[in-house]
Parts: structure tokens; sequence; C-alpha cells
């Protein structure tokens, strides 16, 4: 429960304590939020860089969360399942064995290795090479580094993950975003519109945070056409493949064997803590971004890589299972209350429209944490404020008293 005084936080991958409200904004101590004055906006020392970032949209979810008592939490973009055992185990045998120290900046050998063979086997390109990296971000912030130069255009679809748009900008790339509503569909003539000579980088989600959409297989294949035709990389970020309830997910690297893949363990594992992410693609770029790893993270984790290994061999279907089963019961109670909802077939969120009567997501969502329920504003993810995202990622009782709080939030405006 959160406590007066206390800095809620918007991560995932923060203690049930705070309230947590939005993905990847790491959990800080017990310190009490400031407003931004201009001094502070202005500091000298600051690098223009920094004035990429405004989380000044969410702070004020956050003090109205900071108030709540129990709340009823659906914001958090992790799974609540634990650890399996054998994998646990692992990491505590690495520690145990002293794989303490440094690892080689691609990742051990041997999960180098795996990761290549799986990789191999599934794609059959002939020239793809993998680099385990921390975390998904990890991968994330080395592709930018490696593949951007000032002034690049990258393609974002709306809504998209938080960090897209930041760290296109953070590189000095400039986001330009391809609007998906109302659908969450992609439409490759909005893509080729998109399209200038400044174009560097597609970045696609699918499964995708927030909408938990599926692009399906004719929407991925003409993008992977695209850019293949326009000479432009294609990084896809498939953290949530494991999550897709409705049938395989379609990746661009059968239409494209330039496309350069990212994945993770944070979410099939649930270990979000772990930071350990891997990236695949063609060998000279791949090469270039583990110089990149070499002079930033320097290596991914090293036990963790050997409890990696472990989890590769671990069947986590029974939990898939468990959250379609949570998927299904969400949308139904949406559906039930009258809520807006385009269905989604993976990942772990629903991304339902704002009903008419409440003007924006932030007021809705405001409306919301009054009555206890944490779901997150829609414009963290869009240039929209017209939805919220709820993730389902939560016990059976959680999920069922959020949608009671749905239900009567609907033509309850107080
Ligand atoms: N990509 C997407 C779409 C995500 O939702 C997340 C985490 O929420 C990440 C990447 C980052 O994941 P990781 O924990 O592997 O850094």
């Amino acid at each position: 429960m959160a406590q007066p005084g206390r800095l809620v936080v918007i991560a995932d991958g923060c203690d049930t304590e705070a309230a947590s409200i939005c993905d990847m904004i790491p959990p800080v101590g017990p310190i009490k939020p400031l407003p931004p004055t201009l001094e502070s906006l202005m500091h000298p020392w600051l690098a223009t860089r920094t004035t990429e970032f405004d989380s000044s949209g969410i702070r004020k979810v956050f003090d109205l969360a900071s108030q709540m008592k129990d709340p009823i939490n659906l914001s958090i973009g992790q799974p609540d399942f634990p650890v399996p055992d054998a994998v646990k185990q692992a990491a505590i045998r690495a520690i145990q064995a002293d794989k303490n120290g440094y690892s080689v900046t691609q990742g051990i050998t041997e999960l180098q290795q795996r990761l290549q063979a799986d990789i191999d086997q599934s794609l059959g390109h002939s020239d793809r090479r993998v680099v385990v990296t921390s975390g998904t971000s990890g991968a994330l912030v080395l592709a930018m580094l490696a593949l951007i130069d000032p002034g690049d255009e990258v393609i974002c679809f709306d809504p998209f993950f938080v960090m897209y748009p930041t760290l296109s900008a953070m590189v000095g790339g400039k986001a330009v975003f391809v609007d998906t509503h109302p659908s969450f569909r992609i439409d490759p003539e909005k893509v080729a519109k998109a399209i200038t000579p400044r174009t560097k980088l597609i970045l696609l989600n699918s499964p995708c945070n927030p909408t938990g959409v599926v692009a399906d297989a004719s929407e991925i294949q003409a993008l992977a056409e695209l850019a293949v035709k326009h000479n432009i990389a294609l990084l896809s970020d498939e953290i949530y493949r494991n999550f897709c309830y409705d049938g395989q997910l379609p990746s661009p690297t059968k239409w494209n064997d330039q496309t350069i893949v990212m994945d993770g363990f944070s979410k099939t594992y649930g270990v979000t803590g772990w930071r350990l992410g891997f990236i695949h693609g063609p060998t000279p770029i791949i090469d270039k971004i583990t110089m990149m790893q070499q002079y930033t993270f320097v290596c991914a984790p090293h036990p963790f890589q050997w409890a990696a290994l472990a989890a590769l061999d671990t069947d986590m279907s029974s939990h898939i299972r468990q959250y379609h089963a949570r998927r299904d019961r969400m949308v139904a109670g949406l559906n039930d209350a009258g809520y807006q909802v385009v269905h989604p077939d993976g990942a772990f969120y629903v991304f339902p429209q704002v009903p008419p009567e409440y003007e924006s997501g932030t007021e809705f969502v405001t409306q919301a944490i009054a009555k206890g329920l944490l779901v997150i504003p829609g414009k963290i993810f869009s240039q929209r404020d017209s939805h919220f995202r709820i993730s389902y990622a939560a016990s059976n009782d959680t999920i069922e008293r959020g949608i009671e709080v749905l239900k009567a939030l609907r033509g309850a405006k107080t």
C-alpha cells in the first residue's frame, strides 16, 4: 500500500507498496516529489536531451494514487506469477558457483549458442546473429544507438510503447507517428505515406503494449515488404510473443530476412528485475550492437544468464493458459459494462475507449482512482487522450473487483 509522503512510482517492477502506474520508470526511494520549477528545468548542467522527457501528465495520477489505501491495481505491466523454481535454483547455483563477474559482451557461450540454434532452426536465415542484452530495453537502446543518426525519422505506431518516441529523440532522431485508431490495425498505405528520405527505421510491436492487439499476417507481410522496398530497417519488438491466445504470432522475419528482432525473458518468465533480453538480426548490425554494449552495459547480468538457459527449458504454457482465461474474463466484463474494446489477442493488456460521459482518459482515470481502481490513461501511450490501459496480469480476485468498479464507472460520473 502506498504511504503518504512516499513518491509513488510509475513502474513495472516496483513492489506492491508503491502503486505502479506505468512501465519502465524505475522505483525511487522514500522521497517526496517536488513539482518541477523553472530553475530545475533549466539547470545549466542539463543536456538538451533531458528536455525530451515529460512525465507531468502521469505525475498527477501518482499524486492521486499516493492517497490510496489497498488499491485495485490493474496497472502493472509485469506477470504476477512466481518465477518457476527450476529457474530460481539455476540463478542461485550460478551465484554460489561464483559466476558473478562480467560475462563476455555477447552473452555466455551456452546461452548465446542455444538462442542462436533456436533462431536458426525457426527462421533458417543464412546471416543472422544474436546477442544477449540487458533486457529488451537494453536491446532497444543499443539498436537506436547503432541505427539512428541525428535527424533520422523513426516510424512508430500510435498507440506506442512509452520508450519508443523518447528513445528516438534521445539519440537525435524524430518519432513519426502512424495512427492506428480506432481499430489498432496497421494500414500499410498510411505507413507508405509517412516514409520520407529521412526515414531510417520502422518500430513494430506485436502483440502490442498497450492495446494487446496482434497484427495479422497480411499486415505484417505488407509492412515487411514495404521496409524491403524502401530499404528501411524494421525493428520488431516481440517481447510478448509467448502471450498469443488466438494463434501464432506472425513475425516480419518470414517476409524480410533483414528484420531486426528484440525479445526478452522479463514477461515470459516473470523476471522483469533480472534485466535479460536479446536481439538478433543481420550480422553486420548485430556486430555493431555488440560493440555498443561493450561501451555501455558491458554485458547482461551474468548469473541470470545461466538462469535464462534453464528458463528456455521451462514450460510456461499453464501460465499462458491462465492469462488467456483472464483475458476472456476481463474482455467479457468490459463488454457487459458497455465499454468499446478492440479484441486483444495477446500480451496482457486491454485498451478500452473512454466512455462518452467522460471528457478524456485523464478524467476517466482520475474517477477510477477515486474509486480505488488503478489503470493508466491512454495519453501515456498515444497522442490522443481517448482510451485507458488495463493490465490483467493480476489475481482473479483483483480482476473481479476491478470489473465491479469499471461497471460502477459507467454513467456514474461524480
Ligand atoms: N518492449 C515492450 C513493448 C514492453 O512492454 C516492455 C516492458 O514493459 C519492454 C520492451 C522492456 O522490457 P524489458 O523488461 O525486457 O526491458
